[in-house]
This record gives structure tokens, sequence and C-alpha cells, in this order.
């Protein structure tokens, strides 16, 4: 099934250009291994980028070549694939795509998971570079994550069962972004549970009475 929710044209330009910090590099690129629409976005946007070096290389760039180049993207049939999705199975039934497995050091249930409450845990997914906090979230069929704010951008994306909030349904493959405008109470599906691969830039913010109380529940 392909994902309905997706990361912004803004976000996948900036991967494509190589400018994306690396935890957000690794949920998009692991978006991209299950979203072929996302993909020729990408492949898209790295053309233009390999056409635009080519034209500074030759003659003066005249004011028509970029409405040319983009035109005959337009005409760009899909380009073949790079990231194909792997299909192997790990031993607990979640298939984790090529680019988030080379970062993981063994098998899901493996992880070092850290409860962080009712039916939720946590394992940080290391990276060499600074920047955003990126790790696994493993919610139990049907819990209530506690309300929250962002004091900073934080990506979402399933990679099984799924979850609910104010804003939709997000399933495997699907991407919701959160900014500091957004104050959310997501709630896991029932009958499976939920995964995610979860990139977060500042705090979380519990706004509830409950939410305070479990407040060491957002230290990631
Ligand atoms: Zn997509």
């Amino acid at each position: 099934m392909n994902a309905s929710h997706h990361p912004s044209d803004d976000l996948l330009w900036t991967y494509a250009a190589g400018s994306l910090d690396e935890p957000s590099s690794i949920l998009i690129a692991t978006h991209l291994s299950l979203c072929p629409a996302c993909r020729t976005v990408v492949a898209k946007a790295e053309s233009l980028g390999g056409e635009l070096f080519e034209d500074l290389d030759a003659a003066p760039v005249d004011a028509g070549s970029l409405d040319a180049v983009l035109a005959r993207l337009d005409n760009t049939e899909e380009v073949g694939s790079v990231f194909v999705e792997n299909r192997g199975h790990d031993e607990d039934g979640v298939t984790v795509p090529a680019p988030l497995k080379e970062y993981l050091p063994g098998s899901v249930p493996s992880l070092p998971w850290r409860w962080l409450g009712p039916g939720v845990r946590y394992t940080p997914v290391k990276v060499e570079a600074k920047g955003p906090k990126v790790g696994l979230l493993r919610i139990a069929p049907g819990t209530k994550v506690p309300m929250h704010g962002h004091s900073g951008n934080e990506m979402t994306m399933v990679l099984a069962g799924g979850f609910t909030d104010a804003t939709g349904s997000y399933q495997r493959g699907d991407v919701e972004a959160a900014d500091d405008g957004l104050v959310h109470q997501p709630v896991a599906d029932p009958g499976e549970e939920c995964l995610c691969l979860v990139v977060t830039e500042g705090e979380l913010q519990p706004t509830g009475m409950i939410a305070k109380v479990l407040q060491p529940f957002f230290r990631f």
C-alpha cells in the first residue's frame, strides 16, 4: 500500500541537494524506500541539479534556460528506482527498510528499549553528526500518548501498525510533520503494536495535567 502522508517538497528537495541533516535524511530515505511518488520528486530534483551544473560549465545561461530545463523535466518519465524496498522480514515480522536497517545494531526486538510510560518504549538511533534526535518508538495497540505540543519540528514515520490524531490516520510509510503550532494526542490503532521512526528537534511539551505528571515520558 502506498503512503498517503508525505514529507513536504521542501524537505525532499533539501534531501536531494544533500543539505539535510543526517537524522532527517534517515527518515526521508526510509520513506523513499516505501514511496514511489516521492522517489520521483527526488529523482527530478537530482536531475535538475545535474542539469544546472552542466549548464554552468557550458555557455552563459540565458534567462530562458531554467524554464527549458524545467519543461524538459516535466516530460521525463519516472526514473528507475534506486531504492528498493527490503521485502525480507525480521524474526519479529517487522520489515525494516534498508536505509534504516544500516543504522540498527540488531533486529527490532533486540534493541535496548527504554520504558517511557504505560505501553510506550523508545530506543535512540545512533548517528555521528549533531542535529535532531532520532529514535524508534513502540506504542502498544490502543495506547493514547499524552497530549503534547512541540518546541521544534518533529517528524514521525510509521513502520508498523498505525496511529491516529486530529490531523488524520497514519499507516506504514506515512510521515507526520509537526511544528511548534501543533498540539496533539496520537492514539495507536488497535490490533497491532505501532512502530515509528521519530526525528525530534526541540523538547516535547506536555500540555495536560496527566501529561505533566508523565513529563519524564517525553525526555527521549
Ligand atoms: Zn511519499
